[in-house]
Formats: structure tokens, sequence, C-alpha cells
């Protein structure tokens, strides 16, 4: 575990009430300035004089490398320094790869689903990381890396430490032990990054056990078997696991189009939180019109959130909309909201005079039935 700056704080003089407390010889201000910069390493632990011994022991401690990082072209495996994503971040997500025989008389109408295997998540596309491949050939090696996908050897594998599975308990027993051994006692014999191997072909089981690996701690997963179904449902829970919790997930504050808007087009808005957008975007693509979707800057805090916390207000969205020049491009003109900030309906409409603000739905999955209701209504 890194060293935070009250842990540090409790061993230099201001933490320990002493009388040299903040004497502003290490050039920080304070102990607590001090151990601030010492927990982010902005400074040299030897510029206190009164650093006592076991302080000292432990920043040594904490200067070696919890999980190697192991490099294969663009796949980076390993490098974790936390036992759990909220004490900072995970760093390189569980890599899920397969293994294939070139010798397989199939090999070719495998590797094939393979190549052509893309799975979307919050704007961005996965592919399998890495293919195994048993007996290889020039040809089939240069296949695959021309495709963009990886090719495992024995050589990387090397780097790696297996895991042989040996039944899903004792297997994420024998994980758990690894990577506390590596994270918390920085024990150098098992910093190595770790991978197992499940075979069959058994798509329920592959997918409860890879699930659970994913969570707790394998870095590569190199399955005998690949299923698109099964390695999107993998893909979308390691996502969601591997999400840096300091960062929220968001896009870029402006306005999409869907569909070809022309003058009939409706407006919706939201906040620019990434869930919201992609939640809003799916339904707004499938209807039989066209549509601009307004996105606020709003620090990519859900609707709801955003408004408790100000970040979202009729000021913002009106600068938003008025930058845009939508007014000049639809005839009707109606700006749907969500459903959640209802409360904020007169005031957006005081500061949007010119728009007609209509309340939508609190749920983006209910827009296509708002949406026949609305234009019913104006028909
Ligand atoms: Fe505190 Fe800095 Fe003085 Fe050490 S040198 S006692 S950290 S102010």
């Amino acid at each position: 575990m890194s060293l935070g700056a009250m842990d540090i704080f409790k061993f230099l003089p201001a933490g320990k009430k002493e009388t040299n407390a903040n004497c502003k010889k290490c050039g920080c201000a304070t102990c607590m300035m001090f151990a601030l910069k010492l927990s982010k390493s902005q400074v040299e632990s030897s510029l206190c004089p009164y650093i006592p011994s076991e302080l000292s022991d432990k920043l040594e401690h904490n200067k070696k490398v919890q999980q190697e990082t192991v490099l294969l072209g663009n796949l980076k495996i390993g490098g974790e320094t936390v036992l759990y994503r909220h004490e900072k971040t995970f760093v390189n997500p569980c890599a899920l790869c397969v293994c294939l025989d070139s010798e397989d008389k199939e090999f070719e109408s495998k590797l094939k689903r393979i190549l052509d295997f893309e799975f979307e998540s919050i704007g961005k596309k996965y592919r399998v990381d890495a293919i195994y491949l048993k007996n290889p050939t020039d040809e089939s090696v240069q296949k695959i890396k021309s495709s963009g996908i990886e090719v495992l050897n024995d050589d990387f594998l090397s780097k790696l430490k297996e895991v042989e599975f040996k039944g899903l308990a004792q297997t994420v027993d024998e994980l758990v032990k690894i990577r506390t051994k590596a994270i918390v006692d920085r024990d150098e014999n098992y910093s190595k990054p770790v991978f197992v191997r499940l075979f069959g072909d058994d798509f329920c089981s592959l997918c409860s056990i890879a699930s659970s690996l994913i969570c707790k701690y394998s870095n590569m997963i190199i399955f005998e078997y690949f299923d698109e179904a099964l390695f999107a449902s993998l893909i979308t829970l390691r996502v969601n696991i591997y999400t840096d919790p300091q960062k929220p997930l968001q896009v870029e504050s402006k306005v999409y189009e869907f569909n070809n808007p022309d003058e009939n087009a409706l407006v919706f808005m939201t906040t620019n939180f990434a869930l919201s957008y992609f939640a809003v975007a799916n339904e707004l693509s499938s209807l039989k019109c066209g549509s601009y979707l307004v996105i606020t800057p709003s620090e990519g805090m859900s609707v709801l959130t955003a408004w408790s916390a100000q970040k979202i207000t009729a000021d913002i969205a009106s600068r938003v909309v008025s930058a845009s020049n939508i007014l000049n491009k639809v005839k009707n003109k109606q700006l749907i909201i969500p459903g959640l900030l209802s409360d904020l309906k007169d005031e957006l409409q005081e500061v949007l005079p010119e728009w007609k603000i209509v309340v939508g739905t609190t749920e983006a999955y209910k827009i296509p039935e708002f949406v026949r209701e609305l234009q019913k209504s104006s028909s």
C-alpha cells in the first residue's frame, strides 16, 4: 500500500506534537505540507532531519515495485498498485486472449471469427487482446499482427506467472494471495503479473469463472474457446471494473446530431455524463425522425447529481443552447429536458424565451414512446 499524507504526518514532529514541529528546515511551511509532498514523491525524505527510522524503513519499503508491467506491442499487463479500485484505480485491464492451433482444420474459420469480432462499449471499440498460437507459421503470425491483434509467444508468457486453474474457489484464493503479497507486502517473489488458462467450451461455466477471475485477480486469461457473446459479456464487466473512479466518464459538451436532422428535428438536452449520453443517444438513433442532442458541460455528472451540485443550471444550459445556433435550424422550437430536471423548467423558460421548454422522460428507454405521444399531440 502506498503511504498517504496522514500516514507520514503522524511520524513527523507536528504529528507527535514535539517542540520542533513546523520548523521549516525542509523548505515547507508546515510538517503537514511536507507530508503531503512526500506522499506524492515531490520531495526527498532526507530534507527533514527529524524523520524516525521507522518512517524511513516504511518509505524505503514503499519504493519497491508492487507488480511489474509487462509489454507486448500495445498490450500492457500488470502494473497494479492497489487491491481495491476505490483506493485509487486499477491500471491495466485483464487481457482476454484466445489460444488457436494453426494445424486445426478449422483454424482459418476460427481465426476469421476472432479477427472480425469488435465490440463497442461507452463509445470505445474493443477486440480480443491477443492470440496464443500453437504451431505458429509465419503466415498466420503475420495475418494476426497485421489485423492489429497481438500474438502471444512463450517468451512473453515466461515474464508472467501462470496460475493453474484448480476449481474456482481454489484458484481465486491463490490469485488473492498472490495479489496481496505483491501489493501489500511488496514481496518481490510475487511481483510478476499472473495469467490463467481456461479450457472447455461451456459458455455459462466459462462466463462465470472468467468473470470471477477478472474481478480477482488475473492479469490475463487465455481461453481455448472463442464466442462473441462470451467476450462481449466479459468486456462489459471489465470496462466497469477498470474505469478510473477518479475520472467520471464524460463526453464532449456540444450538440450531437442523429438521423440527419432537418428543420423538423426534435431537440433534446442532457448532461455530459457518458452513460447518460449513450443511453439517450441509443434511443435517439432508433427513432424514425432526426434529432439534436445538446450536451451540457457538467463535469461528467449524471443529471440529478449535476443539478444538486449546480453543474447544470438554467444559465449553463441556456449558454450551450444559445451558442449552438440550433434555434435557427428547427421549426418546432421545443427544448426537451430530462424528466429529472422538471424543477428547472420555469427558470429555463425565463432565460430561453424563444424556446418552449418541455419536460421529457426520467428514463432514456421511454423516449420513443414519449416522442410518439408528442408527435400525436402536435399533428
Ligand atoms: Fe516538519 Fe519540515 Fe521541520 Fe521536518 S523539517 S519538522 S517536516 S517542518
